[in-house]
Order: structure tokens, then C-alpha cells, then sequence
């Protein structure tokens, strides 16, 4: 066994770490990949919305912003098996063509991410690479006999999944330092949620995100109101922050700007228009000469012209006391205060992990334990969504392999 690679976790990572290491050694049966699922690469047939956004085909300089919490570690994997690379090894490798769709987001031309699973898995079989299923590892004193050993067992998120956090233990038994761990691309619960918003879909919004009421992040682009709160898209890319904020005890407010095309004088000029072509209008607030127009409430054919139908009562009930003058101040700014959020079972990613100073980039071996690597998602690295944790598993495994495999010769 002194000669062979243990692997913990079939995953994305796991997975390109067995078939890198196996074409290194050119001995697919040195390497030992454990899984505690019948399935390998169980959590990928749920990526995408079941269509797997495998990565995504930013160049480094735009790709890099969307990795928490430091991009520069990652940034020796992704010269060594860049986004670029990805692609390639899955269309000519692999035989699985990809589609690039929008935000430069990668998936396989199928758009079945089973399609992904299954590539990944053949392919490590080709390679004779020992796959032990439905074996859970312990410790990572089972392991003491192997010449090396990578950990790839993923974060908490999903557990049904196997990701369920064996790898923070593992790190810990090796005397590695694991940072805080979050829950993160999950979605943001508002106080006094208002039954009339789940299942609305938000096209072309703007969000902010207040931490202690100091604005910290803005985002521009789609998101939807669930039966869990404010989710996907932009929402998901705020929610890293405000999760932790909120795990700190901080006070945290999402102001949401249904026009951000449109200045409030932009607004204010086209609601004039609409008031004198007719809008409806309640005559309840005008002074008794009747010249207090901008106190009047808007006419909701006023108000359809800004919002669609379904957001029109819940946006009067959260502001009762609108009026023509308050209204395009309303429209760029629906505050919501966030009082919760979705925990590790429906969160898309685990934030924190294995702490990057104790793993060498180039290599991601241990810098404690000679013989030791870390890959994938376990690591204190995390991205946004749109291909970019997929991305960070691929690369960090495919230099995780060539490195275990390179120690072991
Ligand atoms: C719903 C959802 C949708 C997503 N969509 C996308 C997307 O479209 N694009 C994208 O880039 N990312 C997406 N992600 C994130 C992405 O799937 C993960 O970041 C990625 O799978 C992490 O890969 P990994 O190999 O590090 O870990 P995992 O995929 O979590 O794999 C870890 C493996 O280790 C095994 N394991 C754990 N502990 C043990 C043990 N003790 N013994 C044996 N085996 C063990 C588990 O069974 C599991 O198979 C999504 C995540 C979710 C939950």
C-alpha cells in the first residue's frame, strides 16, 4: 500500500484527482478511491438546475473576483487546468461537447448533467483505478498505510448528498486549522415576509446589501422571491456576505431597486405623464383646494406601468403610505430586513473550510503532513454560482493528483 493513492470523496474533485493521478503513475490500480454513495459524483446530477454549468469561460482577470475568500490561492490551478482546459478535456477527452450560454456560463451540449456524472466516472474506470463504493471513511488513520492521500469530501451543503463534512475532521486529525464554516448561494429570509411574494421571478432588478446600515455590496441583474425568501442570482451572490454578517449578530438589510435603469427624476417625470393621461387616482388626499396633487396616492394604473400585476399588492401593502411624490423613491428603494437564512441543507455551497495558509497553491499538498493534499470544495475556497465552484474542484483536483502522484514516484 506504501506505493498506492488513497482518495476520500468521488466527487468533481475526487474524481479528476483519480484519473490525473492513475495517467501520472500509468497504473490506474495504485489508486483507491473511496465513496461513500453507490454513485460517484452524486451532488453534480443537481448542479445547474440538473444541467450542470460545468464552468465558466470568463478570462482569469474577470473570473477571479467571483472566488472567496482569497482568488489568489487558486490562481496557480487554474494556470495549470484553467476553465479553457476544462472544456477542452471534457469535449476531447472525454467526448461530452459543451455549450457556452449567457454570462459565459459552460454547459454540456446535452444540457443533462447526468451527461457530466457519467463522463467523469467512465473515465476513471478506463483508467483501472480502484473505486471502492459505499465505503464511508472514518479517519484518516484508516488511511495510515497509503503512500499519500487527497481529501476530497466536499463541504456540509446538501448532505443527502455525502457532503456532510468528514474532510473538516480529517483536517483537524492532521492538525490543520478549519476556518468558520457557512452556508453560502442560499437564500435570505425578510422579516414579515409577505405571502404575496414567493414565486415571483425579479428580471433586471438591482439589490443592495446593507451590513450595519453601511451599504457593502451592490448587485444588478435577476433573482426570485421563494417560499424561502429572496433566492438565485443576484440574491445568491449576496448572500456570502450577509450570511456571515448575520452569524456575527450584525444588522442586515437588502434594499431593493425595481428600477435601476431609471433615475428618481427619470421616474418622477414619466409618473407625470402617466397621472395626466388618466391614472386612476384616489381624490382622499387632496387638500381641501384640491391642489395637493403630490400627496394624492398614485393610480394603480399609474403604478402598473412601473411593476407587474402580481408585485402590485405586495408592494402597496409594504408601503401604505404612498403618495405621487413618494413613489419613485419607493421604487428604488423596497427595503427588507434579513432575519435568517437557509441552512447547509438547501445551501448551494459551504463557505470556510480547510485553511489555505496551511496548503501550498502550487501543489495543494499539506504543508503539515508530508503526503497529504486537499482538493475541492472542503478547502476555505468557495465561488459564486455561474461555474465557478465546479471550476475550483476540477482545477484543485487535477493539480491535487499530479502532485499526490508525483510524491508517491
Ligand atoms: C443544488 C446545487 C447546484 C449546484 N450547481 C452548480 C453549478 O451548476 N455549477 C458549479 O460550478 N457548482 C455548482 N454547485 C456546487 C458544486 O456542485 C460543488 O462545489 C462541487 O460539487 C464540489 O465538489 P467536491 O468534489 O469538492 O465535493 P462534492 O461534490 O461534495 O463531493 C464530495 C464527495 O465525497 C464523498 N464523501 C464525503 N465524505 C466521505 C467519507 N467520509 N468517506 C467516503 N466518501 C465521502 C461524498 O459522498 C461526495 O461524493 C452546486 C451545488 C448544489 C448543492
Amino acid at each position: 500500500m506504501r506505493d498506492a493513492l488513497a482518495i476520500v470523496g468521488g466527487g468533481p474533485a475526487g474524481m479528476m484527482a483519480a484519473i490525473r493521478a492513475a495517467e501520472m503513475l500509468g497504473d490506474g490500480r495504485r489508486v483507491v478511491l473511496f465513496d461513500k454513495n453507490d454513485r460517484l459524483g452524486r451532488k453534480i446530477y443537481l448542479t445547474g438546475k440538473g444541467r450542470c454549468n460545468l464552468t465558466n469561460r470568463r478570462s482569469w482577470e474577470e473570473f477571479a473576483p467571483h472566488i472567496h475568500p482569497n482568488q489568489g490561492f487558486l490562481k496557480n490551478a487554474f494556470r495549470a487546468f484553467s476553465n479553457e482546459d476544462v472544456i477542452r478535456f471534457f469535449e476531447e477527452e472525454l467526448g461530452v461537447p459543451t455549450v457556452t450560454q449567457q454570462g459565459q456560463r459552460v454547459y454540456p451540449a446535452s444540457l443533462v448533467a447526468g451527461d457530466v456524472a457519467r463522463a467523469l466516472e467512465r473515465r476513471v474506470q478506463e483508467l483501472g483505478v480502484d473505486v471502492r463504493r459505499g465505503v464511508t471513511v472514518a479517519s484518516l488513520a484508516e488511511l495510515a498505510d497509503f503512500g499519500a492521500v487527497i481529501i476530497a469530501t466536499g463541504g456540509k451543503s446538501y448532505p443527502i448528498t455525502g457532503s456532510t463534512g468528514d474532510g473538516y475532521r480529517f483536517a483537524e486529525e492532521a492538525g490543520h486549522t478549519v476556518t468558520p464554516i457557512f452556508p453560502s448561494e442560499t437564500a435570505l429570509l425578510p422579516r414579515d415576509y409577505d405571502p404575496g411574494l414567493p414565486g415571483l421571478e425579479m428580471k433586471n432588478v438591482g439589490l443592495h446589501l446593507y451590513i450595519d446600515r453601511t451599504l457593502v455590496e451592490s448587485e444588478q441583474g435577476d433573482f426570485n422571491f421563494t417560499g424561502d425568501g429572496l433566492e438565485s442570482g443576484i440574491a445568491y451572490h449576496l448572500s456570502r456576505r450577509a450570511v456571515r454578517a448575520l452569524c456575527n449578530g450584525q444588522r442586515v438589510d437588502i434594499v431593493l431597486d425595481l428600477k435601476p435603469a431609471l433615475t428618481e427624476a427619470q421616474i418622477k417625470t414619466r409618473l407625470g405623464r402617466e397621472e395626466q393621461a388618466g391614472g386612476i387616482r384616489s381624490r382622499e388626499h387632496f387638500s381641501a383646494s384640491g391642489t395637493n396633487a403630490r400627496a394624492a396616492k398614485p393610480g394603480r394604473q399609474s403604478i402598473r406601468s412601473f411593476l407587474p400585476e402580481q408585485l402590485i399588492d405586495p408592494f402597496l401593502r409594504a408601503n401604505p403610505d404612498l403618495t405621487v411624490e413618494n413613489l419613485p423613491q419607493r421604487l428604488k428603494a423596497w427595503p427588507f430586513r434579513i432575519i435568517d437564512y437557509k441552512g447547509f441543507e438547501r445551501a448551494v455551497v459551504t463557505a470556510g473550510g480547510v485553511s489555505l495558509k496551511e496548503i501550498v497553491p502550487k501543489t495543494m499538498a499539506s504543508r503539515l503532513r508530508p503526503g497529504l493534499y486537499f482538493c475541492g470544495e472542503v478547502l476555505d475556497l468557495d465561488g459564486d454560482t455561474g461555474g465557478y465552484n465546479l471550476q475550483i474542484a476540477f482545477s484543485t483536483g487535477s493539480l491535487a493528483g499530479i502532485s499526490a502522484a508525483k510524491y508517491l514516484l
